[in-house]
């Protein structure tokens, strides 16, 4: 109808909302906005919005006619039941190939219950993970949409002009999967977020304590790395923090309480690693780390009456520990990067999704905290092979970890001699040991079993074929 002029709708203006609307009138679209409380509308319109192409509506009716078709309409509200209810008022207003994405961070089963409701209905369903928060939105996030494929190509042309763009120009939005893919790969972008995190923080820890540095020398230390393979957003900014001094002149770094709060992204991706049976050991210890640091209060009587070798022992070559963290750091993220992609595979491969992993890493390597030069390698990787079967055999990431490789052991052997707990270090190195053993001790728990609950067990030189022992002798 003539009334239809706005090439995008938006509902929710709260933060992200607004700035994306913004974001996506900087590049030449028609957007129409719509909140639950009406009044917002205007007051948008009158203030953030003037002068701008951005138009509103103050009914649904309204909203849905002013969209061209297919209509497109994003959902930028609370989490839960606020998406649900607007899909429910939506609905009826629809028509067949009419597109609607919730950009909000909604947990992927609830993504996968609402696109598989809705393919039924003949409307496309996307669930779009966004990541890098307010300036992100504003000025390029990264976008992770999934769901139904038939809306990507309606949607390409404007999701991959309003993201944000890596180092050589390559939007960081590209199409990940089908049904709840899309914030399937967001919740493993958030897990691996930790991650990373506390990799960088264990390492600080022994830099601080074992090496004995002031914040002022690893900052100089960071910004070094910051040139080499752990070019990253993470390392930028941890640089930045261990320079930042209190209005006393003294590093802030050193006031601030240290237990860890969390939202629990990280905690759903530990979940679904259980869930799915793949050892995402490291994203594991890093939620664990959190909660182990929160326990404060307990941890601090315990250090007066635990004994173990003090942090300041260290003896060993310093220059040498400081060589082997960044080795360790960067195995590490390779092994907990292989480990996410486990997870995503065998996700997709339950649920059908079809991820496109290479692009994955592509739309990590600009507007999301996890953004690294070290994602270019990824993409490359899955780019010279679709069939890529684990990160860890691609030729690149096999030299990278022999070259790494005696640096790790030799930071973590330090940490462990004199008790600095490394358990995100450590934990990637059990899994790259056990990872290449073609023989684990699993033999003994399968006799275990089989001794004590009749369980049974294959042998080695007939597979598939399980049989049980009675291991007493006795009847
Ligand atoms: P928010 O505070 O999560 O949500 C506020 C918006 O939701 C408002 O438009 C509000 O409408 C609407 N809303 C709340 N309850 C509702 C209900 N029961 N029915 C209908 N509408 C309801 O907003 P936000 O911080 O902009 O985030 C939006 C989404 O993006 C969330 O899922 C959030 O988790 C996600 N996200 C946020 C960030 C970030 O940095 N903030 C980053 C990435 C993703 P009223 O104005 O009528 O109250």
């Amino acid at each position: 109808s003539a009334d239809a002029v706005a090439d995008f709708g938006l509902i929710g203006l709260a933060v992200m909302g607004q700035n994306l609307i913004l974001n996506i009138n900087d590049h030449g679209f028609t957007v129409c906005a719509f909140n639950r409380t009406v009044s917002k509308v205007d007051r948008f319109l009158e203030n953030e919005a003037k002068g701008t192409q951005v138009v509103g509506a103050h009914s649904i009716e309204e909203f849905v006619a002013k969209l061209k078709r297919p209509r497109k309409i994003m959902l930028l509200v609370k989490a839960g039941d606020a998406v649900d209810k607007f899909i429910e008022t939506l609905l009826p207003h629809l028509e067949t190939g009419d597109i609607v994405i919730d950009g909000g961070n909604s947990h992927y089963p609830d993504t996968q219950r609402r696109y598989e409701s809705l393919t039924a209905k003949g409307i496309l369903f996307v669930g779009c993970g966004v990541s890098g928060g307010e300036e992100g939105a504003r000025y390029g996030p990264s976008l992770m949409p999934g769901g139904n494929p038939e809306a990507w190509p309606h949607l390409k042309p404007i999701f991959q002009a309003i993201a944000a763009k890596a180092p050589d120009g390559a939007p960081c939005c590209d199409w990940v999967g089908e049904g709840g893919a899309g914030h399937f790969v967001k919740m493993v972008h958030n897990g691996i977020e930790y991650g990373d995190m506390q990799l960088i923080s264990e390492v600080y820890h022994v830099l601080r304590d074992g090496v004995g540095l002031t914040n002022d020398e690893q900052g100089d230390i960071f910004a070094e790395w910051n040139k080499g393979v752990l070019d990253s957003f993470l390392i930028e900014i941890t640089t930045d923090i261990l320079r930042y001094k209190d209005t006393d002149g003294q590093p802030l770094l050193e006031k601030i309480r240290d237990a860890a709060g969390q939202k629990g992204t990280g905690k759903w991706t530990a979940i679904s690693a259980l869930d799915y049976g793949m050892p995402v050991t490291l994203i594991g210890e890093a939620v664990f780390a959190r909660c182990l640091s929160s326990i404060k209060d307990e941890r601090v009587r315990a250090s007066k009456i635990l004994s173990g070798p003090a942090a300041t022992a260290f003896t060993g070559d310093r220059a040498q520990l400081v060589k082997d963290l960044e080795q360790a750091m960067y195995a590490s993220k390779i092994i907990s990067y292989a480990q996410g992609f486990m997870l995503m595979r065998e996700a997709s491969q339950q649920y059908k999704w079809n991820l496109n992993y290479g692009s994955i890493a592509l739309m990590w390597r600009g507007g999301c905290i996890i953004r690294s030069a070290f994602l270019g390698d990824i993409k490359n990787a899955f780019d010279s092979n679709r069939e890529l079967e684990n990160l860890l055999f691609d030729p690149f990431f096999q030299r990278a970890m022999a070259t790494a490789q005696a640096g790790w052991r030799g930071a973590i052997g330090a940490a462990v001699a004199i008790g600095i707990p490394t358990p995100a270090l450590g934990t990637a190195l059990s899994f790259y040991d056990g990872y290449r053993t073609a023989r684990l001790p699993a033999n003994m728990l399968q006799a275990q079993r089989d001794y004590f609950g009749a369980h049974t067990y294959e042998l080695e030189a007939n597979p598939g074929t399980y049989i049980h022992t009675n291991w007493t002798g006795r009847g």
